[in-house]
């Protein structure tokens, strides 16, 4: 035997056993968005290197160091996608989605980026993306945070945070730059490598930086909330307004920056503290500047992610319920030549609504129970040769006391309802 081929690091295989807590995420989403009014969008997983390095920045963790990139057999240079939000833009410009229309858009799908492997945080991953294009705001701002939250209470989940904050415009954020370098100049010595490259290409992102050592220096800089033009600190105050007005409970982070380059005003998070370090389930904000910095007309967006692994790991340890998506009965099989009317039964049966799994390659019928009980099935329907000639079909309880009853074939759907009721 040659040696086994094994996954490539950081890229999950999701097993039969565990699908159901996704399935129960997608079914439940679907559902959230289309009452919000949101439409599906797909979009390619490569796309063109350039679109990201323009629209995330060259200087983020991202672009830097996380995409996939390769050329292909054209020379080309094409990247896995790391996140949707480019792609999303770059195909609502191309289709003319955007031009003078409001654009309510999700998507779903795995993103790539070379990260160090660890609980949530891995190579491939899922997001949920839901973009609102063509909306100032801050009023769909605030959809989006409703929408959101409303996700976790579909979801039955508690103890998630909606941490808040607002980036201001463009211009706001240059003036902020320079303060902020001045700042950062004055600590230098306590600056780690990573930060000091950021310096003066990209200050904001030190502030965005992981490395436990810098928290201090990062913590004692000047806060962007003091510096915000008078229009952002309008729409932040609506936008504040607005949810509390919703009832949704916020705390106002003034460090929170995101690591992307393309967001203004309004950026959030949805934190939880039983996650660990890899804390933020959900991340979002306003892009204003995005759609043009593509080659699109100036157009407002905003939009989030929902990272699903980190999602669906709260989920397991909320223990919260997910959809059954097990056999109820189980058609066994006495002889081999009784196999053709057990797929005509197991057929009918679906016919009437059941969910059925019907043995298939012959064993014996100890090994078919066996099978039957590890299916998850709740009754095992029986036929042979015996059944057949006496047109019936012999029920056999997989969980009580294993109890076997002989039904008649025609009366055989209605038997089981009422065996299923009774429990
Ligand atoms: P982080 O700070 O955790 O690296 P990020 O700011 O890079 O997150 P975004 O690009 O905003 O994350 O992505 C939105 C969400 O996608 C995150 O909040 C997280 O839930 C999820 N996510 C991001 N990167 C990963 C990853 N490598 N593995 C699993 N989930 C991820
Ligand atoms: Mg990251």
């Amino acid at each position: 035997m040659s040696k086994a081929i094994q996954a490539v690091r950081g890229m999950n295989d999701v097993l039969p056993d565990s699908i159901g807590h996704w399935q129960h995420v997608e079914r439940i989403a679907r559902d959230l968005l289309h009452a919000y009014g949101y439409r599906e969008i797909r979009f390619p997983l490569l796309e063109k290197t350039e679109l990201y390095a323009r629209s995330i920045g060259e200087l983020t963790d991202i672009v830097e160091k996380e995409m996939y990139t390769f050329e292909d057999r054209n020379g080309d240079s094409l990247t896995l996608r790391p996140e949707g939000t480019a792609g999303c833009v770059r195909a609502g410009i191309e289709h003319g989605l955007l031009h003078n229309q409001q654009q309510r858009l999700w998507y779903l799908g795995p993103m790539f980026r070379h990260e160090r492997p660890q609980k949530g945080r891995y190579r491939q991953f899922h997001q949920f993306g839901v973009e609102a294009l063509g909306i100032p705001g801050p009023d769909v701002d605030a959809e989006l945070v409703l929408l959101s939250a409303r996700w976790w209470r579909a979801l039955n989940l508690d103890g998630l945070t909606l941490e808040i904050n607002s980036l201001g415009t463009p211009s706001v954020r240059a003036a902020y730059r320079e303060n902020l370098v001045a700042y950062f100049e004055s600590r230098r010595g306590e600056l780690d490598e990573d930060s000091l490259r950021r310096l003066h290409r990209n200050p904001m992102r030190v502030l965005d930086s992981k490395n436990p050592a810098m928290q201090d220096v990062v913590s004692g800089a000047p806060s962007l909330a003091d510096a915000l033009d008078n229009e952002s600190r309008a729409h932040f105050d609506q936008l504040l307004e607005l949810l509390a007005g919703a009832n949704v409970s916020f705390v106002v982070n003034p460090r929170l920056v995101r690591g992307l380059d393309y967001y203004t005003r309004t950026v959030f998070e949805w934190t939880t503290d039983r996650l660990g370090a890899q804390s933020t389930v959900c991340a979002g904000g306003r892009y204003d500047g995005l759609v043009e910095q593509l080659g699109g007309r100036p157009t407002p967006a905003a939009g989030f992610a929902i990272g699903l692994e980190r999602l669906i790991e709260l989920l397991a340890i909320q223990g919260a319920a997910s959809q059954p998506h097990q056999p109820e009965l189980f058609v066994a099989v006495a002889q081999p030549t009784a196999q053709a009317a057990a797929l005509q039964l197991a057929e009918r049966m679906r016919d009437a609504g059941w969910r059925v799994t019907c043995h298939c390659g012959g064993s014996s019928l100890k090994s078919q129970l066996k099978q039957a009980d590890r299916s998850g099935a709740r009754l095992a329907l029986l036929l042979g040769e015996d059944e057949l000639a006496r047109g019936q079909v012999q029920v056999k309880d997989l969980r009580g006391a294993g109890e076997q009853w002989s039904v008649a074939a025609g009366e055989l759907d209605g038997f089981l309802r009422e065996r299923l009721e009774q429990r």
